[in-house]
């Protein structure tokens, strides 16, 4: 069983070596017989092989059983002529990671101004409003003149129909609750067909309960009433803000897991970009990057059906949990330790959660 490791630019080395030492304890526990295996992309790939990411690497990862991505520093990324791609868009198309799942729960030991909760982001990961995902090569934000762009969105009926019904599907396993968020009063059109498919598919499912909410209102309703809220299917640009919101609602930015699913391939990949203002302090939450790669572990324990993969996955969250009551947690969330120090508690408790 092989992870490829990515550790990333800004906070991804710290938070990387803490999730590792997280993994490599659930593999001993677990005898998951479990093989990490470096490699480098984002800024370091770009000094040493003049890109972010190569084919080369691709075609590791291809191989491999699952990918952790570090945050890179997209942003720094802006000429692809000059091999500064974005590697998370390149992984997710790449690989066709169509579903971006972001949960986001409070924790016993933890305040927050919202009060309990525990829901779900889905994603749409490889369309939508992002210039880098909408068009075979090249990016489809267009300069008009030096004053005019425009930047196209592309939605079509077969991403929205995956990514429904890998929603449904993970509302089957919860609380059976749907919420469809979507901007439909103005992208009539594309928004629109996102909303019917989503109930289309949804007539497979009629266990499942479904509302939907306009984007704009629903920051509202997340922040006034998140308890009501099981699992929110939406497109890819409104998941990305939403899930930032939801994750700092349950306590921090660094708190909440993200996975990126397809059908062949999964990415455990930080909800969280590279924080280059706490870079290299040990103050860096590695929470967020722990909790993806234990819901890697648990996207391999589904597909090859290993419940001894499963059980890892579920023991860090408990292990999270665990940490979290007992305070031994980065300066983000209340607690006084280094992200070094919250990685080996977590591991610690891993040993026997
Ligand atoms: P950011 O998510 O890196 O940081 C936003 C704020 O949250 C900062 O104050 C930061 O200190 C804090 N924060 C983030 N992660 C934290 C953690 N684990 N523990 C404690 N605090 C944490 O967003 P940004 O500053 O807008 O972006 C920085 C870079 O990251 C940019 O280049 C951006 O493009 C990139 N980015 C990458 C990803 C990704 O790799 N998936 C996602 C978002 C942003």
């Amino acid at each position: 069983m092989k992870i490829i490791v990515l550790p990333g630019d800004g906070i991804g080395p710290e938070t990387m070596a803490a999730t590792e030492e997280v993994l490599q304890t659930a593999n001993k526990r677990f005898d998951l017989s479990l093989e990490l295996e470096h490699d480098i992309a984002g800024h370091t790939s770009l000094q040493k092989y003049g890109s972010t990411v190569t084919s080369a690497l691709l075609e590791k990862v291809r191989a491999a059983d699952g990918l952790m991505l570090g945050p890179m520093s997209t942003y720094d990324f802006k000429d692809e002529s000059k091999g500064e791609i974005n590697p998370s868009k390149y992984f997710r198309k790449s690989l066709d990671l169509y579903a971006n799942i972001r949960p986001a729960r409070t924790y016993q030991g933890l305040t927050n101004k919202v009060g309990p909760f525990d829901l779900i982001v889905v994603r749409e990961n490889t369309e939508g409003f992002y210039a880098d995902r909408n068009v075979e090569s090249g990016s489809s934000e267009m300069l008009i003149t030096p004053d005019v762009v425009i930047s196209l969105r592309r939605i079509t009926r077969l991403c929205c129909e995956r990514i429904a019904r890998a929603s449904f599907e993970l509302a089957q396993t919860r609380r059976k609750k749907i919420t469809i968020v979507h901007k439909a009063n103005v992208l009539k059109i594309a928004d629109g067909m996102f909303i019917d498919i989503c109930k289309t598919v949804g007539q497979e499912y009629p266990d499942v309960q479904i509302d939907d909410f306009i984007v704009d209102a629903m920051m509202a309703h997340v922040v006034r009433t998140p308890d009501k809220f099981d699992v929110i299917v939406t497109t890819n640009m409104f998941g990305d803000i939403l899930s930032d919101l939801t994750s700092e609602l349950s306590g921090s930015l660094g708190l909440a897991g993200s996975l990126n699913a397809g059908t062949h391939y999964a990415m455990g990949q930080a909800a969280h970009g590279s924080a280059p203002d706490i870079a290299g302090r040990d103050v860096a939450n590695p929470m967020s990057l722990i909790l993806s790669a234990g819901m890697l572990l648990g996207w391999c324990g589904q597909q090859k059906k290993s419940p001894k993969l499963l059980e890892a996955s579920r023991a860090i969250d408990r292990a999270a949990e665990q940490v979290i009551r007992e305070g031994q947690v980065t300066r983000d969330v209340g607690g006084n330790l280094g992200t070094q120090a919250a990685g080996m508690a977590l591991a610690k408790s891993l040993q026997t959660v």
